[in-house]
């Protein structure tokens, strides 16, 4: 049994096509003393597609201030891939991965197809915990960006087998299919339990202290807020940081509001705005635990914004006159595209170090200024 899991670790390796990151990583192998350095543990929130007009919405549709408010360290970043100045979100999500700006649809690895070791591998080989939540399949571009490393994004199969491999601690997310009803007749819900999984397909059951726990809760991606998806976002969030709080060991967790992007392409704003509000209820939660755990450092952000969406004049027409008035105390959202734009994207930042965040710079010093934060004093 061990002698298997051996080689289905060494297997994973030569999958992750020789990556540095694919170090052993055995118990107890390269993990540095915690207790003594009191690590930080960092909590990096991704609102896909949630430029500057996605947070005013909170603001006008809301009917409370929004924890967006709680944040005094705020920054804003530029997207542009090393090619496109519209970049997508494979590339978007890299470059905070991986601390380098690449191509379009490139998961975990450089401009020249090369594997480069993630931020969530760094800390995993340094003993943190680690873990991811989305609302697409778990193998979506945004989630995948940490733990595989593949040259298109679309390689789902590939990157399912990755995650198996990845060691990741916690995860929940949706993405069933390309796990038990692959192409190459694998089942990778198997393969899960054998690397110690406690996976659970239906519900966010509680957490085995003992296990890795694997949440896969829907053959593609979860429902949206729209279509009724409840307080999973909130309750995935809660559900890791109980369970990371219990182990007693930093981590490392990425949380991904996916659907703010969906409503930008779908030029649907009920969908958007309901997306962002979902976000920043589960921004509350997260607010929470930082305050009353100050070695924790949040950082928030989005890859790009997607809709080119703006807040603008609300017009009704008078039905009898056919004239249209403006109605001074609403608002409507206006889309000028179904694609993502260039727009400056903002970072909120609480917790240690976060003021580093302040400033305006490239979408990939965040992982640069991630490590700076976690080697300060
Ligand atoms: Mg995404
Ligand atoms: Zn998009």
């Amino acid at each position: 049994m061990e002698q298997m899991k051996k080689l289905r670790k060494q297997l994973g390796c030569v999958i992750l096509m020789a990556l540095t990151a694919c170090s052993s990583k055995t118990e107890n192998q390269d993990q540095v003393d915690l207790k003594n350095e009191e690590p930080l543990s960092i909590i990096f929130m991704i609102g896909d597609g949630m430029g500057v007009p996605q947070v005013s919405t909170a603001y006008y549709f809301g009917d409370s201030l929004p924890n967006y408010s709680r944040f005094k360290s705020i920054g804003l970043h530029k997207t542009s891939d090393l090619k496109y100045e519209i970049t997508d979100s494979a590339a978007g999500a890299t470059a905070f991965a991986i601390g380098e700006k690449t191509y379009k649809r490139a998961i975990g690895v450089s401009v020249d197809s090369i594997p480069q070791e993630t931020i969530l591998e760094n800390l995993q080989e340094k003993g943190y915990q680690t873990g991811l939540i989305s609302l697409t399949s778990i193998t979506h571009a945004t989630p995948a960006s940490f733990y595989a490393h593949v040259v298109d994004r679309d390689l789902h199969e590939d990157i399912a087998e990755q995650l198996v491999n990845s060691e990741v601690d916690f995860f929940a997310g949706g993405g069933k299919k390309f796990f038990n009803q692959r192409e190459d007749g694998k089942d990778l819900f198997m393969a899960l339990e054998e690397a110690n999984y406690k996976l659970d397909t239906v519900e966010l059951s509680e957490t085995s202290l003992k296990k890795r726990n694997a949440y896969i809760l829907a053959d593609d991606g979860i429902p949206s807020k729209i279509e009724g998806r409840g307080d999973y976002l909130i309750e995935a969030t809660q559900t890791a940081l109980d369970y990371f709080g219990q182990k007693g060991k930093p981590f490392f967790m990425m949380v991904e509001g996916s659907y703010i992007d969906w409503g930008g392409h779908a030029k649907n704003a009920e969908m958007m705005i309901s997306e962002v509000a979902d976000f920043d209820k589960t921004l509350g939660v997260v607010l929470d635990y930082v305050e009353a755990h100050p070695n924790t450092l949040l950082v928030v952000t989005a890859d790009h914004e997607t809709g080119g969406a703006s807040i603008g004049k609300y017009y009704e027409t008078d039905e009898s006159t056919g004239e249209k008035n403006e109605v001074p105390e609403k608002v409507a959202v206006y889309f000028n595209t179904d694609q993502h734009s260039g727009e400056l994207i903002p970072v909120f930042a609480a917790g240690k170090g976060a003021e580093i965040f302040q400033g305006i710079y490239e979408n990939n010093q965040i992982y640069h200024k991630m490590f700076q934060a976690l080697n300060q004093k």
